[in-house]
């Protein structure tokens, strides 16, 4: 299951300082962005900064590490796993294609999480745990098709070997091919984002991404509850009953 576990990771005295600074830096600069936040439309820019500081900390990150990432287009093995995410993500991913999708592709999606949702609603978080299926945004090619609007955990996840994740059976085994020095930097930045949206009072639960992203499409008042501080999904739509974060 690909979700917000910060692993003991075994890092050198100057990543692990990196790692503070981005993760500061980071609740900051969403602290600050979060503070004005009355409508919709300012929530949505704000996470959009958030996002790029994802993908700037990848860009950055020295040429020898990202050199070592095997992800490649169309290369989807690890978006058949259980996608664990906070409202604000999946606001940020419905904002993405109700902009961009046609109507068929929208009615396209709304089958697929339809189906999803009805699929993990009868599940116990262990089998949920287990599922190895593929996410109802991934396209039949193994390709993203919200790749602008992607979960943070999507953004930071990135393997060193392909081999096995083709061959896993368990959501579990994508963990034995993450790069360290890249997930600590990943990690930083998305858990200073979690961490201002918490300490902003937001709901920061966490959700199935497929369930709660057909909520946010279907139901035009969970946006707004979010912002009001109000549990933006049912309780239906979470990944788990028990509290995850660590
Ligand atoms: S949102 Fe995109 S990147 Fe994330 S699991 Fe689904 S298909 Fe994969």
């Amino acid at each position: 299951m690909i979700v917000r576990l910060w692993r003991s990771l075994m890092l050198s005295p100057a990543l692990e300082k990196q790692r503070q600074q981005l993760f500061a830096q980071t609740v900051r600069g969403m602290e600050s962005r979060l503070a004005p936040v009355k409508a919709p439309a300012e929530m949505i820019t704000a996470l959009r900064w958030g996002m790029a500081e994802l993908d700037r900390t990848l860009a950055e990150t020295p040429a020898s590490i990202r050199a070592t990432v095997a992800c490649r287009a169309g290369c989807g093995h690890c978006c058949s796993v259980p996608v664990d995410v906070q409202a604000h993500e999946v606001f940020f991913a419905a904002e993405h294609i109700q902009k961009t999708f046609s109507p068929a592709a929208l009615a396209g999606v709304l089958e697929r999480t339809t189906a999803h949702r009805a699929r993990v609603s009868v599940l116990t978080s262990d089998e949920r745990s287990r599922l190895l299926h593929s996410c109802p945004l991934l396209s039949p090619g193994g390709s993203c098709t919200i790749y602008e609007g992607r979960p943070e955990i999507c953004r930071a996840h990135h393997a060193s070997d392909a081999a096995v994740c083709a061959a896993s059976t368990h959501p579990a085994d994508f963990q034995q091919v993450h790069i360290p020095s890249l997930q600590a930097r990943m990690f930083a930045v998305m858990l200073g984002m979690d961490e201002a949206i918490e300490a902003a009072g937001f709901d920061d639960r966490a959700y199935d991404f497929g369930s709660a992203l057909h909520e946010a499409l279907t139901n035009s008042l969970c946006l707004a509850r979010w912002i009001r501080r109000q549990p933006a999904f049912p309780d239906a739509c979470l990944a788990d009953q028990v509290s995850w974060r660590v």
